[in-house]
Parts: C-alpha cells; sequence; structure tokens
C-alpha cells in the first residue's frame, strides 16, 4: 500500500487530497495519511506530491518506515 512520510511534515501540499479517487487521504496534526482500508494503490498520489512524500512500501527507505506505524496509529485513534 502507498505511504505518505517525512516529507510531508509541515508541507501538507494537499494535492494528493485532490487526486485520489477514493477519497482515502485524511489530515493529521503534522500531516497527511492514507487509509490503506480503502486505497485502491492506484499511484495518482505519488504522482501527484509536490515534495515526493509518497512510496509504495515495498519503496520505502529505511529511515521513513516508521510512517507505516504512524498511518495505522492515526486511523486507529480516530
Ligand atoms: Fe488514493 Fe490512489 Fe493514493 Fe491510494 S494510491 S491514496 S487510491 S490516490
Amino acid at each position: 500500500s502507498y505511504i505518505i512520510t517525512s516529507a510531508c511534515i509541515d508541507e501538507k501540499a494537499a494535492d494528493c487530497v485532490d487526486v485520489c479517487p477514493v477519497d482515502c487521504i485524511e489530515e493529521g496534526s503534522d500531516q497527511y495519511f492514507i487509509d490503506t482500508d480503502i486505497c485502491i494503490e492506484c499511484g495518482a498520489c505519488e504522482v501527484a506530491c509536490p515534495v515526493g512524500a509518497v512510496y509504495y512500501d515495498t519503496d520505502l527507505p529505511e529511515e521513513e518506515k516508521s510512517f507505516i506505524a504512524k498511518a495505522e496509529n492515526f486511523f486507529k485513534s480516530k
């Protein structure tokens, strides 16, 4: 699934929100998050992001892997 990473923090350009066909990207306090239960993995957000914050999970750089759990916790705590 797709994950939004550190480059989104305080950037929050939100271009991804506008292009997501299933409206599954939600705003958190410091960044946006993708709801992986709803995401259809179309990749539109990865292309749209002006700061390259979106990665497919298998492409995540090591230092960005914690963003998987951060997104899970965001949706769990809602
Ligand atoms: Fe939305 Fe597609 Fe990005 Fe999933 S991959 S969050 S469906 S734009």
